[in-house]
């Protein structure tokens, strides 16, 4: 998946580390054997090369993530889309070699045509891609779904008080320090995480803090990005266009369910702040931050986020809340 992974165990488990090491690298191995882009015999290749001819068979694994993306892509209008493996190389986004020049609009629009999510077939063990020449990347949701498998069988092996991360793609338990609870009556301390500062490497702009079972994915156009005659690009597209995204910095979301932060972020930074909410809503649960690309700092708030969500005080100001018609603003002064 061309990321790291880090298994984070508190104290004291029943499930030693080793344990919890072994099943986070056979998982997230399997899923990485099922789905590498870059191979050249797995089930994601020849699901591809069957584009436009054939069903191919497929493992359960594989039939969940594609059934999970055209939930995701169903939710979002499409802008969350998984069959944009012909604009993902158009745009040289996994390459060690971008393309010397920006492709020009016959050639977007060709890879528009082989495009679409609605194209993916899929019926007990087996799955079709419809159109010739269609290609699925799972790069928007396979980490999540991952972090969901690792998760699970974690827990089913006994494992308590833990956090899965696969690139920023990740799920707790429990707490960082169960033994502590109680001692002085303060309240136990939860999981927390940083969100990126998208603008001052190294900086946060706030924090989320975690309950039991919760996950958290971002997607940022600081991560990974492509340099075409000079100008940089997100390795986001957006599949009603074809083209990267521009104007978001990096969206945060939150939900009991890594999978669908992961499809949802990439989703939600395709439609920035004027469009979030109705995919949000679409999705039972979920909650977001979304950064746009632009100076001052923004922090736009889905509902309900800032029950999870603190900013540094620095940033107090920088809060804005998503709510179509509501016309009034809440006061930062909440934080
Ligand atoms: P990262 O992979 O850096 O964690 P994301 O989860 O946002 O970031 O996934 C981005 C990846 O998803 C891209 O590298 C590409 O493989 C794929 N992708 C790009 N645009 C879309 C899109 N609109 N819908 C679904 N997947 C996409
Ligand atoms: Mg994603």
């Amino acid at each position: 998946m061309g990321t790291y992974a880090v298994v984070t165990v508190a104290e004291g488990n029943r499930a030693g580390l080793e344990t919890v090491y072994g099943i986070a690298r056979s998982e997230a191995g399997r899923v990485e054997a099922l789905l590498n882009p870059f191979a050249e015999d797995n089930e994601l290749a020849r699901l591809n090369a069957g584009a436009g001819a054939t069903w191919v068979s497929v493992s359960g694994d594989t039939l969940a993530v594609l059934g999970e993306s055209l939930r995701y892509a169903e939710a979002s209008g499409g802008a969350f889309d998984p069959t944009v493996g012909p604009l993902v190389r158009l745009w040289g986004i996994h390459l060690s070699e971008p393309p010397p020049k920006v492709p020009d609009a016959e050639r977007i629009a060709e890879a528009l045509r082989q495009t679409g999510y609605r194209h993916i077939r899929l019926r007990e063990g087996e799955a079709f891609l419809a159109q010739p020449g269609m290609r699925v990347d799972p790069g928007g949701i396979a980490k999540g779904y991952a972090v969901d498998l690792c998760y699970e069988r974690m827990l089913r092996s006994g494992a308590r008080n833990f956090m899965v991360n696969i690139g920023g793609n990740l799920r707790v338990h429990g707490l960082p320090r169960p033994g502590k609870t109680g001692r002085n009556r303060a309240a136990p301390r939860p999981w927390t995480v940083g969100v990126r500062n998208p603008f001052v490497p190294g900086g946060i702009v706030g924090t989320f803090r975690l309950d039991t079972g919760m996950a958290v994915a971002t997607s940022g156009h600081y991560e990974r990005f492509v340099h075409i005659e000079g100008r940089r690009f997100a390795h986001i597209l957006d599949p009603r266009t074809g083209i990267p995204v521009e104007g978001m910095a990096g969206v945060t979301v939150a939900s009991t369910n890594a999978t669908q932060c992961d499809a949802l972020s990439t989703a939600l930074f395709v439609l920035g702040v004027e469009e979030a909410l109705p995919a949000l809503e679409a999705v039972d649960g979920s909650r977001a931050l979304l950064i746009p690309d632009r100076q001052p700092l923004e922090l736009h708030l889905s509902p309900g986020l800032e029950d999870i969500f603190e900013p540094l005080p620095e940033f107090a100001d920088a809060v804005r809340h998503l709510a179509p018609g509501r016309g009034r603003q809440r006061s930062p002064a909440h934080f």
